[in-house]
């Protein structure tokens, strides 16, 4: 989907002129990518509508200046505003608090991930200091507890089921008395599905919900459900009133569109992705940054998360980072600096397409080949002096007598000799470093990225 959406827009951005037809042309290309993978039929026809409307209310105002760039402009905002509103329906998720016993509970049909996202669940409050535990109230399918049991002890988080008792009520009930008393912080009720909706599971969800008075009730959906999450979200959001979706199997070749459809059904927020079968494969979800990334724009604020969890291993490095970035004043070698941290975080195409400004096209292929574009990345910083490093890349422009740039410095092309690639190479590396740079300064200023940062734990 981000591939599709991203060239029509690369596309877009590319027409000589915007008119009703290229702009008809580019909705029609983002409309069917959206309707290739899943999107409900209603919520793509007035996100066309809509971008239209916004459109055309903005040429109506003059807001283009008469200028064609300015008009590319609106029209690739409104589309960027229309997709965030189509995962972000404007209702905050609940956040546990700590020294605080939160209850959360998660409902959904038989494998669609619930327990398996359980553990995830637990393992990531743990990381952020919340003592964790999680009660199997899953009686209905044989060995529920036993999975429980094992994924619990790998994960090294507490946990309390039953082999003997047939009551998911009363096993849901002492098991989160039990940890309310051991003063857990984050209690995960995990219950059983059914494969089909059925009245019995319905009733069962109702009775625990009111047996645990959950703070959060989170819906576990699988990326690949299709036309039916719909009706399948409003079946559960009447027995047991989720506030949270939570999107599982993200990793495979499930279009994933589908899960869309709950959230603009039930008006409830997805909070995280499942994006593989290992405890730590669980991404945090917030509209914005997703569809950035989708499209290929980068999400700095997960990036920004990464790199706190990498953080940790060394705080003073990471302060230090964070002031520069507060301030604006990212040299090429802290940018380098953060590409190589990076590097060392986890599969090259995932971490890489956080990065903003890295294009689309970086990400490519595997992510072998992801790891050997970040490679010639790090020669070609190799092959700049200690003065080019600690620039903010001005350096390696030719400046006219106003002070602008008019062209490129003979440094760029011993760079470029020095470390065995093109101009153009060098270039792509600078102009990448000035997004990044740009964006930083925009984030930084009163705001602040270490904050934000500390307060996404
Ligand atoms: P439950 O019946 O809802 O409790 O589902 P389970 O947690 O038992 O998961 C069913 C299957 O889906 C298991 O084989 C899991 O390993 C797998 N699974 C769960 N989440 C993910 C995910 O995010 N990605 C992948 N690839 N597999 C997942
Ligand atoms: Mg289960």
């Amino acid at each position: 989907l981000g591939r599709k959406l991203n060239s029509a827009l690369s596309q877009f951005s590319r027409v000589p002129s915007v008119d009703q037809e290229a702009l008809d042309a580019l909705l029609k290309e983002i409309c069917a990518a959206l309707l290739e993978s899943d999107v409900n039929v209603k919520l793509v026809s007035s996100l066309r509508q809509k971008v239209k409307a916004k459109v055309k209310a903005a040429l109506d105002t003059g807001a283009d200046k008469g200028r064609e760039g300015q008009r590319k402009n609106i029209v690739q905002k409104a589309i960027f505003d229309e997709l965030v509103h189509l995962v972000d329906p404007g209702v905050e998720p609940y956040k546990p608090r700590k020294g605080y016993p939160n209850v959360i509970m998660a409902v959904g049909l038989q494998g669609n991930g619930k327990t398996t996202t359980c553990t995830k669940l637990a393992v990531h409050y743990q990381k952020r200091g919340f003592k964790s535990c999680i009660v199997c109230a899953d009686t209905f399918r044989a060995g529920a507890f036993d999975q429980t049991r094992q994924s619990a002890t790998k994960a090294k988080v507490a946990y309390f089921g039953s082999y003997t008792e047939t009551d998911p009520v009363s096993i849901a009930a002492q098991g989160v008395e039990k940890f309310k008393k051991e003063r857990f912080d984050v209690i995960i009720v995990d219950t059983s599905g059914r494969h089909k909706q059925e009245s019995e599971l319905f009733q069962e969800m109702v009775q625990i919900s009111e047996a645990v008075k959950p703070d959060m009730t989170v819906l576990v959906l699988d990326a690949s459900i299709g036309q039916a999450a719909e009706a399948q979200s409003r079946a559960f959001k009447d027995s047991a009133d989720f506030g949270a979706i939570i999107v599982t199997k993200m990793d495979g070749h499930a279009k994933g569109g589908g899960a869309i459809s709950a959230v603009a059904a039930t008006k409830t927020p997805i909070i995280f992705l499942g994006v593989g079968e290992h405890l730590a494969d669980l991404d945090k979800f917030a509209p914005q940054p997703f569809i950035s990334k989708l499209l290929g724009m980068g999400d700095v604020q997960g990036l920004m998360e990464h790199m706190h969890d990498v953080a940790m291993a060394n705080p003073n490095k990471q302060k230090e980072m964070a002031k520069k970035f507060e301030e604006g004043k990212i040299s090429i070698r802290d940018w380098r600096e953060q590409i190589q941290t990076v590097m060392g975080m986890g599969p090259i195409s995932k971490i890489a397409s956080m990065i903003p400004g890295l294009p689309q096209d970086m990400l490519a292929g595997s992510d072998e080949e992801g790891a050997h574009r970040m490679k010639k990345l790090l020669y070609i910083t190799d092959s700049m002096t200690a003065e080019e490093l600690d620039s903010d890349g001005m350096l390696f422009m030719e400046l006219g007598k106003d002070g602008k740039p008019i062209g490129l410095s003979w440094r760029v092309w011993r760079v470029a000799r020095g470390s065995g690639t093109h101009v153009r190479d060098v270039e792509e590396v600078l102009c990448q470093y000035r997004m990044m740079a740009n964006v930083a300064k925009q984030a930084g200023g009163k705001k602040g990225w270490l904050q934000a940062a500390q307060k996404m734990q």
